[in-house]
């Protein structure tokens, strides 16, 4: 054993993983199998120190190191092949100060760790819409959920955060401190520094009132329509989603309809919940649509409500784009992308963004495209690897078959696949990109840190 790895392992013990070592095939699995990658080394951290530790580790042996938060990113950014692999799965530890209304919520928290910290005390931090989504990386590339049109997007939540730099140092970081880097932690998609510690600005929860229609495909073009024209004059405490997916059997929608493709709008109201029913009502008055749901729940059990769609294991492949309309030719393309899915359990989703993610200044933060009317997403899910072609191309082409109607080049970055770096540049935008290359090169000189597939 070289003397660098006896220091690590006189920190982290059996916490230190090499290839071959019990557990190291499991420890480095995650949650896509599409990356079957090998890190040289997986360092599974406890704390800032660890973290330090590992930085140390990596840069005695001249490798890449990568990060694991929840392991959810769709590309396999958690993973490379010989890299050091920093799993933070074990820091999730959650404390929430109420006098404050902030959460402090450890790099490596699950969503649902957030979750079940913070509505015990009927306050959330606004995040994404799958509970085993892991926080840190979610909240890096800006944050996406229920709560975005009301109070705005997780990244915006962020009030400060505990970072491991490249070299090892431990800093704090907020408005005042690190500024730069701050700003680059809110929206810039990471590789700035290993966040060990979120600090989150918290917001009341109450029950949500959610709505929900299903529509064959032969109603789907009016019903989007419909959509279009609700959702874009809704106040911030209505969010409005839509998904066109294979219907699989549930009690609630009628027998003929499982198996087959359906288009399913959802009005989620998160004002006062007495209101809830006048506000969603209208949408499905509208609309032709064959079954509506309608579910008073916790604003947990709305987080969780998606879970078992989205299994570990499986094979994953999503592409997405902001959409500039949904006018009639749009709507022609997300049917035919419907159309033309290749498996029972891919999925189109989209929705009306704007609200409070459009009111924070665009320099603000590093995130892009705040203005941004619709997010679309093509999620390709299946299980046969002789399969992979097929749903890899279905995703790309149902992104490209919208190319006419994509606000700016851009696309969500959390969402970004095995791209060149000029889809990166898409993303920011040339002098958001140029901005976050100094911080780079302030914080992260030798590019140790890597936060691409
Ligand atoms: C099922 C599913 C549902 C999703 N739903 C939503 C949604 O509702 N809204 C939304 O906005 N997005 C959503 N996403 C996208 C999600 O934001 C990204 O996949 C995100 O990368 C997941 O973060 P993670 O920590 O789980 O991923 P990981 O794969 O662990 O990490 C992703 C990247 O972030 C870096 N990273 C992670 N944690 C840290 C940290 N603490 N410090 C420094 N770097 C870190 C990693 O190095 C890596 O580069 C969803 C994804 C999936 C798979």
């Amino acid at each position: 054993m070289n003397d660098s790895l006896a220091r690590l392992r006189s920190r982290l013990g059996d916490r230190v993983v090499l290839p071959g070592a019990p557990g190291y095939d499991e420890v480095r699995r995650i949650w896509n199998a599409m990356h079957d990658r090998r890190p040289g080394l997986i360092a599974r951290c406890l704390s800032a120190k660890d973290v330090a530790a590992a930085l140390d580790y990596a840069t005695s042996v001249d490798k890449k190191v990568t990060v694991r938060g929840g392991g959810h990113n769709v590309a396999g950014a958690a993973l490379a092949d010989d890299a050091i692999l920093i799993d933070l799965s074990l820091m999730r530890e959650v404390t929430v100060d109420l006098d404050a209304g902030l959460a402090h919520a450890q790099g490596g928290c699950l969503l649902r760790d957030v979750d079940v910290a913070t509505t015990a005390h009927g306050l959330a931090c606004p995040a994404g819409v799958v509970s085993h989504t892991g926080l840190g990386g979610l909240a890096l590339g800006g944050g996406y959920g229920w709560l975005a049109r009301k109070w705005g997007l997780t990244c915006d939540h962020i009030e400060a955060a505990e970072v491991v730099l490249a070299d090892g140092s431990i800093v704090e970081t907020d408005a005042e401190t690190h500024p730069d880097l701050f700003w680059a932690l809110r929206g810039g998609g990471g590789g700035f520094g290993v966040v060990t510690r979120f600090t989150l600005r918290l917001r009341p929860v109450g029950p949500v009132h959610l709505r929900t229609g299903v529509y064959s495909l032969d109603n789907a073009r009016e019903a989007l329509a419909a959509y279009r024209d609700f959702a874009e004059k809704q106040p911030a405490d209505l969010h409005t989603v839509g998904a066109l997916k294979q219907v699989s059997a549930q009690d609630w929608i009628p027998a003929p309809m499982h198996g087959k493709p359906a288009l399913f709008l959802t009005a989620g109201w998160f004002g006062a919940p007495a209101d809830g029913s006048v506000a969603t009502k209208p949408l499905f008055d509208a609309t032709t649509p064959a079954v509506v749901r309608t579910q008073l729940m916790s604003y947990a059990e709305l987080q969780s409500l998606a879970d078992h769609s989205e299994p570990h294991g499986n094979r994953y492949y999503t592409k997405s784009c902001y959409v500039i309309d949904l006018t009639d030719q749009p709507i022609e393309e997300f049917l035919g992308a419907a159309r033309d899915i290749r498996s029972s359990r891919s999925c189109i989703d989209f929705e009306y963004l704007r609200g409070a993610i459009d009111d924070v200044p665009d320099e603000d933060s590093a995130f892009p495209g705040r203005a941004a009317p619709y997010i679309y997403t093509a999620s390709a899910q299946w299980t046969d690897i002789r399969r992979d072609p097929e749903n890899v191309e279905w995703s790309r082409r149902s992104v490209e078959r919208l190319g006419p109607w994509w606000y700016g080049g851009g696309a969500y970055v959390n969402y970004v696949q095995d791209e060149p770096e000029a889809k990166f540049v898409d993303v920011f935008g040339e002098s958001r990109y140029r901005r976050l290359a100094a911080v780079k090169q302030r914080y992260d000189p030798h590019n140790v840190l890597r936060h691409r597939p």
